[in-house]
């Protein structure tokens, strides 16, 4: 967590109406993610939350909120976190998704949680209190050198394993989001040969580059896998559109056989893209 500027803030409220599918509300108890994953899709947020610094730099805190107003959240998907990493390392400190999970346990909501940290066990206790709650973990790959490179500050990917074994373990529903795939360099398979006896559903998502990401990923593709950056190029500068619908159809194939739950969620852009 070097160089961090970490600033506590007070929300206007800490649960907010998503578009994100099968999703009703999110919460994000933090402004951005010192986690400084290279792709990372929340970067648009900048424009919301009145930082100039890059990226990556910075984390709001949310410690209070103003908004006193109840949310009716029975038979609701709620997600943590959307735009930031809900057991990024300030969690440790200030306990906010702790807490906000704590909130959560009479609501009568679906609770999915999303994180590239093993803080979460900390919250064991919590998690086994929640009526309906699911717990993934986003692994892209088991080669950790590649996951140090892209995701430098989030756990490596053994403890992320290990933290998934332990959950399942303790009888929490587990999910992997095989996510971002990068085009040859995501070993997804042996991602599903570690996770699967551990894993209740996986979920893959592809790769998708915004204009400040795109000369990042392309800048690491030349200096550390030269020779795919022709076909980074191909995929990212013209139509990556045929590489995408054939690795679909191989990773649905592939799941079908071994008997895993699988849901492919490709696409040329995200949501919110710039
Ligand atoms: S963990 Fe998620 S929000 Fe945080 S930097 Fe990585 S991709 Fe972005």
């Amino acid at each position: 967590m070097e160089n961090i500027k970490i600033k506590e803030i007070i929300a206007k409220g800490y649960i907010n109406p998503s578009k994100l599918p099968g999703t009703d509300y999110v919460i994000n108890p933090y402004v951005g993610c010192p986690h400084r994953c290279m792709y990372c899709y929340a970067e648009f947020m900048k424009r919301f939350s009145n930082h100039d610094e890059p990226w990556g730099t910075f984390t709001d805190v949310k410690i209070r909120s103003t908004s006193s107003r109840p949310v009716d959240l029975r038979g609701k998907n709620v997600f943590l976190s959307s735009v930031t990493d809900c057991y990024n390392p300030l969690e440790e400190k200030y306990a906010l998704t702790r807490k906000l999970l704590q909130q959560l346990r009479y609501s009568g909501a679906a609770v999915t949680i999303l994180t590239k940290s093993a803080l979460v066990l900390r919250d064991m206790d919590v998690l086994k209190q929640l009526p309906d709650v699911t717990v993934g973990f986003s692994i892209n790959t088991t080669d950790d050198a590649f996951r140090q490179d892209t995701e430098p500050f989030a756990a490596c990917v053994p403890e992320r394993l290990n933290a998934l074994k332990t959950l399942h373990e303790n009888g929490i529903r587990t999910w992997v989001h095989v996510s971002p795939i990068f085009p040859y360099l995501s070993d997804w398979k042996a991602v599903l040969e570690a996770a699967g006896p551990f894993t209740d559903r996986f979920s893959f998502e592809n790769l998708k580059l915004r204009a400040a990401s795109l000369p990042r990923v392309l800048l690491y593709i030349n200096r550390r896998h030269p020779q795919l950056l022709k076909a980074y190029e191909d995929i990212y500068k013209h139509d990556g559109s045929a590489f995408w619908r054939a690795l679909r159809k191989e990773i649905l194939a592939y799941c079908n056989r071994g008997r895993l739950s699988a849901e492919v969620q490709f696409s040329a852009k995200d949501p919110a893209q710039d």
